[in-house]
Parts: C-alpha cells; sequence; structure tokens
C-alpha cells in the first residue's frame, strides 16, 4: 500500500457517512401535548442528545375531550421547535407500534415523573413489546423542577388565576388565555 492509499481514507468516510444517513436513530415521542408544557420540551431537548431525529406524535384522542384541538396543539409545538430541523410533528391515531414502525422509529421516548407515572408506563412499555418486540420503550427523567408538571395541572392553574411563568413555553400560556378569553369563557375544567 502506497503512503496516499494508506492516508485516502475518502471511501471510508463516503461509506459511513451513507450508512449514517441510513441508520440515523429516530426515535417517536408520543402524547396527548394539551397543551405542550416545559416538562415535554425538557424531555424532547435531552432526547435529541440521543437521537438524531424525533418525530412528535400528537395523540388525537376525542374521548379524553381536549382542550386545544389536534390542530392546534401542533401548530403550539411546531413553532417552539421552528427553528430545529430534526423535529417532526404529526397526529396520531391507532396502535403506537404501527405509527413508529411506519415513521421508521424503533424508539418510543416516554417520559417518568414520579412513581405514580410508572405503573402505568411499565403496563404500556410491556404491551407495546408484545404487540411489536422490535420496538423498545426509552424512559427520561426531566429536570426536577419539571417533574411536578403535567398539561392537565397547567391548566388548573391557569383557570384559577396562577402564573405560568416557567411551567409553559410563551406560546402556549398566550394560547391559553385565547382559549379561555374568546372560545371558553365559562369553561369548567
Ligand atoms: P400528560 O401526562 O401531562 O397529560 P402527555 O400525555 O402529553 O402528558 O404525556 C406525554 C409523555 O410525556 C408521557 O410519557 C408523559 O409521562 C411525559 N410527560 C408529561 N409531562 C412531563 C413532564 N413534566 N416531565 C417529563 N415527562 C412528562
Amino acid at each position: 500500500m502506497t503512503k496516499d492509499n494508506f492516508f485516502d481514507n475518502s471511501n471510508l468516510t463516503k461509506m459511513s457517512k451513507s450508512n449514517k444517513s441510513q441508520n440515523k436513530k429516530k426515535a417517536v415521542y408520543p402524547g396527548s401535548f394539551d397543551p405542550i408544557t416545559n416538562g415535554h420540551v425538557d424531555i424532547i431537548n435531552r432526547g435529541l442528545k440521543v437521537f438524531d431525529d424525533i418525530v412528535i406524535a400528537v395523540l388525537e384522542n376525542p374521548k379524553k375531550k381536549p382542550l386545544f384541538t389536534t390542530q392546534e396543539r401542533i401548530s403550539m409545538i411546531q413553532e417552539i421547535f421552528s427553528d430545529y430541523d430534526n423535529t417532526k410533528v404529526i397526529a396520531f391515531d391507532g396502535l403506537l407500534v404501527e405509527f413508529a414502525k411506519k415513521n421508521s422509529a424503533r424508539v418510543v421516548i416516554r417520559g417518568l415523573r414520579a412513581i405514580s407515572d410508572f405503573e402505568y408506563e411499565f403496563q404500556m412499555a410491556l404491551m407495546n413489546r408484545k404487540l411489536d418486540p422490535d420496538i423498545e420503550t426509552f424512559f427520561m427523567t426531566p429536570n426536577l423542577s419539571y417533574s411536578f408538571l403535567s398539561s392537565n395541572l397547567v391548566k388548573e392553574i391557569f383557570m384559577l388565576g396562577g402564573c405560568l411563568k416557567d411551567l409553559v413555553p410563551k406560546g402556549v400560556e398566550k394560547k391559553l388565555k385565547e382559549k379561555f378569553e374568546t372560545e371558553h369563557p365559562s369553561l369548567d375544567l
């Protein structure tokens, strides 16, 4: 091997680049996001340190009677991550494992706040594994200051006139105000 060949690793670089784009680590982060909170944002930012791409899957579940429509929830998330090219926001219903497969993701991210989340999340993770053994669930914990935070709590605090500073992104607070003032002036959560 000549010296030139020895140091010529352009093929190797090309190969690893193409492998990299094929093997991009992609995860799905599903939830109601009604509305997205700083806890969700924290989990997504942490997730992006581990995965190349995250698909944020917004659950269309009319039975849960969400405050915000699916499109409103999607728009709020898109606005927060508008500068990111490694997140995508998509509505979904049906089986999560099917959604993950359709989007070429083999990992589902879930956030674990307190022990109270554990039982339900554990059950879901095992059920999803039974439905598709190739899909792995990846649990992440948020910053301690968000470990008590939930979308329901945010709506309750807002209804009672409490301050949402540091709990939700600015745009979300604005949307909550609009929702209550214009659409649901007498909504009782
Ligand atoms: P919620 O449980 O608040 O109604 P979602 O259904 O939107 O929220 O939750 C989607 C995922 O995000 C779940 O895995 C949930 O445990 C997680 N999650 C929600 N809020 C937080 C938070 N403050 N910190 C970490 N994970 C969270």
